[in-house]
């Protein structure tokens, strides 16, 4: 019986663990049987995935929009801004400490001396650090709410206008598809890179304390975001259960399409285990620790209850698209309050990225080793401060990290163009710096609802006198 309950209560999970299993081992059989596959064989064979991306990136302007407004509206500003305040001190001391592990590994590692290889071709190009805060700032404050849903990041569609040194990134991007044969049939990296999360986020939250703070006047709107912020939620617990087929499909596709890496792999093998090694200790030790210290809970059971959202992430390589199962997993498995979820997670999935961070760091490192440049002290608190500034800055999309690099190598003066040196691995590297990410959110998410419990339980007892009171 007490085995069938476990069943029937992680069905999900294990749904979603098979359908990997059955989805490499498809992958795998089907590579046996021909060597070589079409991109129309393999764009057919992806396409119950690519639905499920579909369905995933559908959620994520109304889920976004709705949580935040509605989560704001439900909570007084000086609640609001001490969970504000709670969050972003945890991201930025999780980011850094992501920065500073990167640093040391690769310091003490050294990939870039061990056979690490680059095409040393690239030119310098010298970009002021400064503007590209700038950018950022502009991209937080959008001209145009309606386009913002829509448009590109302004950091990059500054970058395809005006810089030749994009348009070889995406070029790149392009030519790394073109050799995985599905160029045709997977959306380009700036479509992918669709909407201006951040400027919603941003909006959203002024949006949500405004109409909160405006007594029966903002009501309406209030309900109105609380009622279609549930929807989203509804739906997003329908496409879960679609997600073990999309899973499926996509991660054959994936084996499918893996070409011969050997040697690229062999090249940069040290470079991916600074990588992964550095993943690993920030992702299950010192996050966990951080939750263990903080909370005084077992962390082990809190990663249990999101790893839905981990398995997601490392098939979508998007914390974006992996948001609406982040949410739902906090709060049905891990029961965090939904005045929390709806606040902290999705600002978490658009500004706090400890995997991107630690990746921009190592990455950046390693190109200055192999390139046999001696590094000074003020060049790596450079790396270490725009590293942290370029994941703020990164979307949760695909590959994200790998445009935003190019902020961290203009920073130290370093040839931009070896960012297409990561490429080849990219696809794998990205996976797993976005499962770090989600688990950063999850893990933020379970330790300001922990310290701000007070101000909640206070807010609640209002909130239920208020009733009464109408009543
Ligand atoms: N794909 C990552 C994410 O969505 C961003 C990145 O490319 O590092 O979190």
């Amino acid at each position: 019986r007490q085995v069938l309950n476990c069943f029937k209560h992680n069905i999900l999970l294990f749904l979603l663990v098979l359908s990997l299993v059955v989805g490499i081992g498809m992958g795998a059989g089907l590579r046996n049987v021909t060597p070589s596959f079409t991109s129309r064989q393999i764009m057919y064979l992806r396409f119950p995935g690519d639905l499920l991306l579909n369905m995933l990136k559908l959620l994520i302007l109304p889920l976004v929009v709705s949580s935040l407004i509605s989560g704001l509206a439900a909570l007084d500003t000086r609640t609001s801004g001490k969970m504000g305040l709670r969050a972003v001190v945890y991201y930025l001391t999780t980011t850094i400490l992501a920065v500073v592990l990167g640093i040391i590994l690769t310091v003490t590692i050294r990939p870039g001396e061990r056979g690490g290889d680059i095409d040393k071709a690239g030119g310098t190009k010298v970009v002021n650090p400064a503007d590209t805060f700038l950018d950022l700032l502009r991209q937080a404050f959008p001209d145009n709410i309606v386009e913002a849903c829509f448009s590109k990041p302004l950091t990059e569609q500054k970058l395809i206008e005006d810089d030749p040194l994009f348009t070889n990134i995406t070029d790149g991007l392009q030519r790394n598809k073109t050799n995985e044969t599905i160029v045709d049939y997977e959306p380009s990296v700036t479509k992918v890179a669709g909407m201006n999360v951040l400027g919603l986020v941003v909006f959203s939250i002024f949006f949500g304390i405004t109409i909160g703070n405006m007594g029966p006047r903002g009501r309406p709107l209030v309900v109105f975001f609380e009622s279609l912020c549930e929807a989203i939620m509804k739906l997003v617990r329908l496409v879960i259960w679609y997600s073990p087929i999309g899973v499926c499909f996509l991660v054959a596709a994936k084996v499918v399409e893996m070409d011969d890496m050997e040697k690229t792999f062999n090249q940069l093998l040290f470079f991916i285990v600074t990588v992964l090694s550095g993943l690993a200790i920030h992702g299950l030790l010192i996050l966990p620790l951080i939750y263990l210290v903080t909370v005084r809970r077992n962390p082990v059971r809190f990663v249990y209850g999101v790893m839905q959202a981990i398995v997601t992430a490392l098939v979508t390589s998007s914390s974006s698209a992996t948001l609406p199962v982040t949410m739902k997993c906090l709060e049905e498995n891990n029961g965090i309050d939904r005045r929390v979820t709806k606040f902290v997670t999705p600002v978490g999935a658009t500004i706090n990225m400890d995997g991107t961070a630690l990746y921009e760091a190592v990455a950046v490192l390693f190109i200055g080793q192999v390139r046999g440049y001696n590094m000074d002290i003020g060049q790596i608190i450079t790396i270490s401060v725009t590293a942290t500034a370029a994941a703020i800055g990164a979307a949760g999309v695909p590959q994200a990290g790998l445009v935003s690099m190019v902020i961290v190598l203009t920073a130290v003066g370093f040839p931009t163009d070896d960012v297409t040196t990561m490429l080849a691995v990219d696809w794998l590297l990205d996976r797993f710096r976005t499962a770090v990410n989600v688990l950063g959110d999850a893990i933020g998410a379970g330790v300001v609802a922990h310290l701000s419990r007070k101000e909640l339980e206070a807010a609640s007892r209002t909130d239920d006198i208020d009733e009464v009171s109408v009543s």
